[in-house]
């Protein structure tokens, strides 16, 4: 196993001075070298072919004792020295200090033809940002992770990737709902892949304690290496640097609409720099169409990590990014015009994605009332959002209204909740749906198409992962291969896999697990 070693982010940044592996404020430092703690007994699940293609290895390498032993952290790869980041963050809106890569430890950085990445294990154990926990990660929250990272990437949405799954061989105790009920679980380490980890709280650490030798270290470094394509000077490339991660940002949050997936923890210190969705955490798939819904129960009261909150929280992130920033740049009115263009940048980006959504190739402005509208009505009764948005594409140029409608009538969870008025709401919906359908110069079967490119069939839904966790808790981890390989391909049919295209079950809707979830993991 041959990988290509360049490690950049520690050459090149200070390390912590401190090498014992004990829970402090680390100053001054980007990093802390930290080792894997040695699992009891490793066992390998499952690994991504395809990522590890990516960094440059191979279908056997992944069979190899040398795969199991590093990534499972009991050995580490020759010329490499582990290491755990330093960030801060906001967390629910209020300033958190010092956080940190408290379970997460990178192996090394590497390159495979001309990209580079980050290699990191997550659950291998504590760092000196553990704080209180112990850096260890559950099997069912590593499942969550590991599957939902790759669904991310086959829907086109910018995330980090999965290489491998692993059991520790260990046990960790979990108060799944923090209500004083802890139990043992099995311990699991998930290997990922980004080409960083950097995040808006790395910055924000050093912005909070003036350190700016340091906030100007870190930038400097990012851009370069990560920014390749800026070449402004001075003041002019921190603030391209602003604007370039408020695109990738508004980008991300735009897909992750458009596919229905509530982050739950939008923290700023799991907010990457390169608008990729990092942290997999207590996140959630919508099913019924709420924008109100948010699957992190930690939230509950005042669901601030919302579906439809999501757009202004990802801005209030950039704020705090701006203002970590500022001390380089010093110049407020500058920052606020970056801020400023996003809100209508993402209204902008919005429409255009519903549009598509839609099947609207001539788009309009007008479509606006008739997206606003539609997602007023999907709320009114419960209405399963991707099988709505994957049954409009079987709508024809002929059809009624009425017969519009009953083409996306299995939508809905009790037809009964349509009430005499909603109908006529809906109805008067596909009226002027079906109008717009027929100003569309593509054929049914070509505007079908590409709807069916934009409107996944099949999304990793919450009570399928819980499914799936609870088999493989008992050891058996077909549930899992299955979902790994349809998740491949949400667009595709795969009739052999329809039942998967199907609304939550009853069970499910008030389980933890499925609809319940919290940050512990
Ligand atoms: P999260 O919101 O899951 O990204 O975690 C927020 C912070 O808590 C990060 O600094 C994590 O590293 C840390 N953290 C979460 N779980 C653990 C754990 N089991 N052990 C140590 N640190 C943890
Ligand atoms: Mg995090």
């Amino acid at each position: 196993m041959k990988l290509h070693i360049q490690n950049n982010f520690t050459s090149q940044l200070p390390a912590d001075s401190l090498e014992a592996n004990v829970p402090r404020q680390v100053y001054e430092a980007c990093f802390s070298f930290v080792d894997p703690l040695k699992p009891s007994r490793p066992i390998l699940i499952h690994a991504s072919t395809e990522v590890a293609e990516e960094i440059g290895l191979s279908k056997e390498d992944l069979q190899s004792d040398d795969f199991l032993n590093i990534f499972s952290g009991n050995t580490i790869y020759a010329g490499t020295k582990p290491f755990a980041m330093c960030y801060a963050g906001h967390q629910f809106g209020n300033w958190a200090g010092q956080l940190g890569d408290g379970r997460a430890i990178n192996l090394t950085e590497i390159t495979n033809k001309n990209k580079s990445f980050t290699l990191q294990l997550k659950g291998a154990g504590p760092t000196p940002y553990s704080r209180t926990a112990d850096g260890f990660a559950v099997l069912r929250s590593s499942i969550r992770e590991y599957l939902c990272a790759e669904a991310m990437f086959h829907l086109g949405v910018p995330t980090t990737r999965s290489l491998s799954l692993m059991l520790s061989g260990d046990q960790v105790l979990r108060d799944v709902l923090y209500n004083g009920n802890p139990a043992y679980e099995q311990g699991a380490i998930v290997s990922r892949v980004a080409p960083t980890f950097i995040r808006f709280g790395s910055f924000e650490i050093f912005a909070s304690r003036k350190d700016l030798v340091n906030l100007k270290l870190l930038t400097d470094f990012t851009i370069k290496k990560h920014f390749p394509n800026i070449k402004e000077e001075d003041v002019h490339k921190y603030l391209r640097f602003f604007e370039e991660v408020t695109q990738a940002t508004l980008k991300m949050i735009v897909e992750w609409q458009r596919v229905g997936f509530v982050h739950g923890v939008m923290n700023t210190d799991n907010m990457s720099i390169h608008g990729i969705t990092i942290d997999y955490g207590p996140y959630g798939w919508l099913e019924d169409y709420d924008s109100g819904w948010t699957p992190n129960t930690t939230d509950n009261q005042h669901k601030r990590y919302r579906f439809g909150n999501q757009p202004e929280i990802a801005l209030w992130n950039l704020y705090q990014l701006a203002n970590a920033l500022y001390p380089l740049i010093d110049d407020a009115k500058a920052l606020e015009a970056i801020l400023e263009a996003y809100t209508s940048n993402y209204e902008k980006k919005y429409l255009s994605m519903m549009q598509d959504k839609l099947g609207l190739q001539n788009k309009l402005n007008d479509d606006l009332f008739l997206v606003n509208r539609l997602t007023e009505l999907l709320e009114k009764a419960e209405t399963d959002m991707t099988i709505f948005f994957r049954n409009l594409s079987n709508i024809t140029k002929e059809d009624s209204a009425v017969l519009a409608f009953d083409r996306i009538k299995d939508a809905f969870y009790n037809e009964k909740e349509l009430i005499e008025d909603t109908l006529k709401y809906w109805h008067d919906w596909f009226e002027i749906y079906t109008f717009r359908i027929n100003e569309q110069i593509l054929t049914d079967l070509e505007r079908k198409e590409k709807m069916n490119l934009v409107n996944p069939k099949y999304v990793l839904r919450n009570y399928i992962s819980q499914l799936c966790i609870d088999d493989s808790e008992k050891g058996d981890y077909s549930l899992l291969n299955e979902l790994f390989e349809i998740l491949k391909n949400p667009y595709d049919e795969q009739p052999d896999f329809q039942k998967w295209f199907a609304k939550r079950p009853d069970w499910a809707r008030n389980k933890v697990g499925s609809s319940m979830l919290s940050c512990s993991s």
